[in-house]
């Protein structure tokens, strides 16, 4: 075992219970005093919010090999341009997600996108999209090989928590210039804890998106859910983009857009503020729309259908969002598909990204990537499911955190599971991160620091905006860090399974 890991494994150092509350009380006043915050849980959100809770957090950075957090940086540029490259190809899409040969013939969701956007596409008024993107990793522990960097997902739709996360990253600074964390680890020293701008970053893939708009006086329109509560994560984009980029914003859920928005004859997207006034709207960001509940009815498709034929920059167009799908992921890793999306740039790189991904197949195909096993009985990828349950984790094509079906649970679940849908579902190995790793975790809103084995998800943003068949310009921008109790299988911090982190180089 590597120093590396077995700190990793011996993290975090002891407290005593004095500690403890004085290191708990230093965080939440801190996220209390600097936006690192949710709305309380109350149902409906009252239309004027009048107070707010501290996001749940961690009292230590966790530890991250700092050759790995370099390599997850480095190759997001990659990434950027790699999922740039799917979006604009249609031909993939349409067999992959498409509702005629694809995943979309037995998933209604992505059927429904594929079907209004493959409607609308001839006529398109906006070449140019623009994706805000976070690429999700674990740690991997191979016996002999050491700790890995291993892809979870690509997210090309409300990829959220940038804004959060830097603030994450500033509170852990502050606890160790502040109480110097009692001098219990050498580790935690200001050199150690790298930089986190990812409001700046984002912000400035927004601002780009309005600038190749050419409208200044145009708004960026925020596409949101009604009742969320992860709204201070959005507003300090919203501010950032106001105070840095003179840029307002507004947002309306698709319930409101249904009434206030309008395409006239050029295709520029209005929002109707009052009966007399309307705004142009350069760019829609969308932190709704990625899951079926987001649509109750049909009006809510032909809503986000009528945003997608405007002369407006999408982010993401339904193309990008559809290139999000774990199918395409899957597809990835089969032979020679990756090469199609490469160039002398990207090339170079891919050897990297490659080795960052785990096994993974359709239910309906063969592992090996040969197609669908005709023989009697069930296809090669359930019967595979089936045999390497203990050590898979199975997919639908959804995002959010709460839809996979793990380890034991498989069998019976694949019992049930109609054979027509078969084709909407991936298995992928499971990633196996390093054990013994714990940390103190501070829940939302209150209650004590419980010290408790975890498990840590390094995301990376990165945006790109690109179009008629080139990218213009990515970065990569920034990093969060989601820390999970090691008895939970999900990930999502709004369900409340995980905490705000940040990351310790090692
Ligand atoms: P979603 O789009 O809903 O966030 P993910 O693919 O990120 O879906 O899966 C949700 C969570 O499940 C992840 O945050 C991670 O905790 C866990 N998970 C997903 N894939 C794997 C894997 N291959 N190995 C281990 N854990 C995984
Ligand atoms: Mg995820
Ligand atoms: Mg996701």
């Amino acid at each position: 075992m590597t120093d590396v890991q077995s700190l990793i494994g011996q993290w975090p150092p002891a407290l005593d219970e004095a500690q403890v509350e004085a290191l708990s009380t230093l965080a939440t006043s801190w996220a209390l005093s600097h936006g690192l915050l949710y709305l309380p849980v109350l149902s409906p959100q009252p239309p004027v919010p009048a107070a707010a809770i501290h996001a749940p957090i961690s009292l230590f950075p966790s530890p991250f090999p700092r050759k790995l957090f370099l390599q997850a940086q480095r190759i997001q540029r990659t990434y950027n341009n790699l999922y740039s490259r799917i979006a604009m190809d249609t031909q993939f899409l349409d067999s992959v997600m498409g509702s005629e040969e694809g995943v979309g013939k037995v998933d209604e969701f992505t059927g429904q996108l594929w079907r209004g956007w493959k409607a609308l596409r001839d006529d398109n008024a906006q070449p140019l999209q623009l994706g805000l993107f976070r690429s999700d990793y674990l740690l991997h522990s191979s016996e002999g090989k050491g700790l890995s960097l291993k892809q979870v997902e690509f997210n090309t739709i409300s990829s959220s928590f940038g804004c959060l996360s830097q603030r994450a990253a500033a509170m852990h600074r502050y606890l160790q210039h502040s109480s110097q964390y009692f001098g219990v680890s050498e580790h935690l020293k200001p050199d150690n804890f790298p930089s986190n701008e990812t409001t700046a970053g984002l912000a400035e893939g927004l601002a780009a998106a309005h600038k190749a708009y050419g409208k200044p006086k145009s708004f960026i329109l925020f596409v949101v859910q009604g009742g969320e509560r992860n709204v201070f994560d959005q507003r300090w984009l919203e501010y950032e983009l106001l105070e840095r980029h003179d840029i307002h914003v507004v947002r309306q859920s698709l319930d409101e857009l249904a009434a206030s928005a309008s395409v006239d004859d050029k295709k520029v997207l209005h929002i109707a503020l009052t009966s007399s006034s309307s705004i142009e709207i350069s760019t829609v960001y969308f932190r709704a729309g990625y899951t079926p509940t987001d649509y109750p009815t049909a009006a809510h498709y032909q809503t986000r259908f009528l945003v997608e034929r405007s002369a407006a920059i999408k982010c993401p167009s339904i193309p990008l969002q559809l290139a999000g799908g774990k199918k395409v992921q899957e597809v990835l890793t089969q032979p020679g598909v990756l090469d199609r999306f490469l160039d002398d740039t990207t090339r170079a790189s891919a050897s990297e990204m490659r080795a960052s991904w785990m096994g993974m197949w359709g239910l309906d195909v063969a592992p090996d990537g040969l197609t669908a096993d005709t023989a009697p009985g069930e296809p090669h990828g359930v019967r595979r499911a089936r045999e390497l349950a203990a050590r898979l984790v199975l997919k639908p094509q959804r995002e959010g955190g709460g839809n996979n079906v793990y380890k034991e649970a498989i069998p019976a679940f694949l019992d049930t599971l109609p054979p027509t849908e078969r084709a909407a579902w991936i298995a992928m190995e499971l990633i196996e991160p390093p054990a013994g790793a714990g940390n103190y975790l501070v829940r939302s809103g209150g209650g004590a620091a419980v010290r408790t084995e975890v498990v840590s998800e390094l995301g990376i943003f990165g945006w790109s905006l690109f179009g008629g068949g080139k990218v213009e310009e990515e970065r990569e921008v920034g990093w969060l860090l989601r820390t999970k109790g090691k008895d939970s299988n999900e990930g999502g911090v709004a369900a409340g399974f995980s905490v705000l982190d940040s990351v310790l180089l090692v």
